[in-house]
């Protein structure tokens, strides 16, 4: 087939990356059928933060992580924790992954996300215009929220590297900070403002929102877990599911931190491990914020969605399978009592999910290579919401035969050969 004719392609996995992946398919005249075995925006997609965080450029394997890493997993008040049963199994990937934790990988990574991040809230809104899912998306600002002034240039580094992929902000006293957020507490004496960003209110219900206008526009959506991949003659033809034979042109793995085993089995080597995330939900706060926040100091977010505020964040490498730990809610807990000290609440929910990440911070958006019909738009770790339209929109292209306006090798889905 002519790479340029319409074709039907599966996309396995309907979080952000896959719903993305669809519609953009589907608005180049291909015929797309989603397949997740959950439903849509039910994982990773339903419990991040919420934000279209433009300027997360820099990896969490910055300079220095190495020296800093042993002490952070060793003090429950610092954001990051193991699961040290899963150690060994995560040991190959954990010195991959440290291996890039120098000043050069950092620059380099960070030119590989730009430009799937930068201009997300746009991306966003094109992929929304004139659909139920544009009423979650709020244009806005970001905020860090640092202890002090030294906590900021502390980090001089990432915001250096923001600067250089053209990132302005304000730098906020705490008179300017307390002005722009009267809730938070004193003891918080340095912002930093980002225009140009955005939020989402509800990431799962925007998810579904998303996954429902492809289907009402012909796509279908089915509930299965995809356990194969058909092949014929050097090409995909179908995939497995729920014991049927979903025959397609072209198959897209999107399937975030479960992709390890369908890439496997096409015989591309990814090493891939969950980053588990936690959030907790105040619902009906007694106060809000008036942009969504970066808590630099405890690496977490606050997010005011529809009557809640979500604090997301924490990395706690671990296996997919093992249970949510109890101290990095605490950690969040406390986190938020240290923000917003004044803060009232009804009820508490809390979630634990999978971050897809890769060693080097990029993900796999391309094709699989000696499969015809086989690509793959997963590894997006911190920013897949931020990135999911865009990554949707270069998948797009490619399967339709075009070249995307950006350099694409740095997703390259083989360079873990
Ligand atoms: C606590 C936390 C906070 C975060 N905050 C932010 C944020 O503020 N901004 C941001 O940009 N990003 C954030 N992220 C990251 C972001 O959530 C993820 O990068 C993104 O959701 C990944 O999307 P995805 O579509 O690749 O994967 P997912 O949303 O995980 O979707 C994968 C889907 O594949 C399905 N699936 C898996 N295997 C199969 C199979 N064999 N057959 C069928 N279906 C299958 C699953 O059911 C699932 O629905 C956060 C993540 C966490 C955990």
């Amino acid at each position: 087939m002519d790479a340029s004719q319409d074709k039907t392609v599966v996309i396995i996995g309907a979080g952000i990356v896959g719903v993305s992946t669809a519609l953009s398919l589907q608005r180049a005249g291909h015929h797309a059928i989603l397949i997740d075995k959950d439903g849509p925006g039910e994982a990773a997609s339903y419990g991040n933060g919420g934000i279209l965080a433009s300027c997360a450029v820099v990896p969490v394997t910055g300079p220095g992580l190495i020296w800093k890493a042993p002490g952070m997993l060793l003090d429950p008040r610092e954001p990051l924790f193991m699961k040290w049963r899963d150690m060994p199994g995560m040991l190959p990937w954990l010195l991959r992954f440290m291996s890039h934790a120098n000043a050069g990988d950092t620059r380099r990574i960070a030119a590989g996300l730009a430009p799937i991040v930068g201009d997300s809230l746009a991306d966003h809104q094109a992929l929304a215009r004139g659909t139920a899912a544009e009423r979650y998306i709020v244009p806005g600002d970001y905020l860090y929220i640092y202890r002090d002034r030294k906590g900021f240039e502390d980090e001089a580094f990432s915001w250096d590297i923001r600067s250089a992929h053209g990132f302005e902000w304000e730098e906020m006293d705490a008179a300017r900070l307390h002005g722009y957020e009267p809730a938070i507490s004193s003891d918080m004496q340095f912002g930093v403002r980002l225009e140009n960003h955005g939020r989402i209110t509800d990431p799962g219900a925007y998810v579904q929102a998303l996954a429902a206008e492809a289907e009402a526009h012909g796509a279908r959506v089915i509930r299965a877990e995809v356990s194969d991949i058909v092949r014929e003659g050097g090409g995909v033809c179908g995939v497995r599911a729920g014991g049927e034979v979903i025959a397609c042109d072209d198959m897209v793995i999107c399937t975030g931190a479960w992709s390890g085993p369908l890439s496997r089995a096409l015989g591309l080597r990814v090493p891939l491990q969950s980053e588990r995330g936690y959030h907790i939900e105040l619902w009906n706060p007694s106060q809000t914020i008036a942009a969504p926040a970066m808590v630099a100091s405890g690496k977490f977010v606050l997010n005011p969605m529809e009557g809640r505020l979500r604090l997301a964040g924490v990395v706690e490498l671990g296996s997919m399978d093992a249970p949510e730990s109890r101290a990095p809610f605490d950690l969040l807990m406390r986190g938020v009592r240290r923000v917003l000290p004044d803060l009232r609440w009804d009820e508490a929910s809390e979630w634990m999910g999978h971050r897809p990440s890769t060693p080097d911070s990029l993900p796999l958006i391309g094709a699989v290579p000696g499969l015809r019909g086989a690509w793959t738009g997963f590894g997006h770790h911190h920013v897949g919401l931020t990135a999911g339209p865009a990554t949707g929109r270069i998948l797009a292209q490619m399967i339709s035969g075009k070249r995307p306006n950006l350099d694409v090798t740095p997703y390259d889905p083989g360079r873990f050969a």
